[in-house]
């Protein structure tokens, strides 16, 4: 899932300065999983808005929502109707959604969130990335364990040199080593012969580089 942060409330009060009719708009996707977007963190956000606002002397009217997933039209089509009402929608979504709802519509869409990286529950209250989107995955060979992501290095054939005697990293006590856990999740599986082919560097050029966003085509699926 994607993993977002709220903005401090100073920020986004700052975005909305010179708005008094806003719909706050959540995402009941990802960004709810991970408790910084969905219904619940719209209801906490627009009383706070309401109280900053009041105690301003500057009342604003704000309407609150939450589209399943704001990176799809189709669930941002029903609220079509309230956001053309508004003067800005603060949108409680990742980037992606933000995005959408931009091309949309033609009032200004805010970020209330900073959209960090696509990451798993750790555990409760903590989320950790496990893949970089790099494009050319590789996790066949590395017992599904991404070193992009996890290794602080980002090393693709085995570990560095300071790997701690205890088996965390170098750069971050706090984390297992990547190459340690690929290591071992290859032994269980018995391929510790994976271990034994050079990954050849990625070539960055073909997703990242000069090219503008990212695009996929499946033209099979295309009407
Ligand atoms: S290699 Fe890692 S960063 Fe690349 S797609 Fe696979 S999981 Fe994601
Ligand atoms: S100790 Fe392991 S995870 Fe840390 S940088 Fe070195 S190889 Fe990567």
């Amino acid at each position: 899932m994607i993993v977002a942060d709220q903005k401090p409330l100073e920020e986004i009060l700052q975005m909305l300065a010179s708005y008094k009719r806003v719909l706050v708009l959540g995402c009941q996707s990802c960004v709810a999983v991970c408790m910084a977007g969905g219904e619940k963190e719209v209801g906490i956000m627009a009383s706070a808005i309401r109280l900053a606002r009041r105690q301003q002397g500057r009342d604003v009217e704000i309407v609150e929502g939450a589209a399943k997933r704001q990176c799809d039209d189709e669930f941002n089509e029903p609220f079509a109707g309230t956001i053309e009402k508004q003067e800005a929608v603060l949108s409680l979504a990742c980037g992606v959604g933000v995005n959408k709802l931009s091309e949309r519509f033609a009032l200004p869409i805010l970020p209330a969130l900073n959209t960090r990286f696509f990451g798993e529950v750790e555990r409760q209250g903590v989320w950790t990335e496990v893949c970089a989107g790099c494009g050319q995955c590789i996790l066949h060979l590395t017992g599904g364990i991404c070193p992009i992501a996890r290794c602080a290095k980002n090393l693709l054939n085995g570990p560095c040199g300071g790997v701690r005697d205890d088996g965390t990293c170098e750069v971050k006590p706090d984390l297992q080593c990547a190459w340690i856990l690929i290591y071992n999740r290859l032994q269980q599986l018995n391929r510790l012969d994976y271990l034994a082919e050079i990954m050849p560097a990625k070539d960055w050029s073909a997703d990242r580089a000069g090219g503008g966003p990212r695009k996929r085509v499946r033209e099979d699926m295309m009407l």
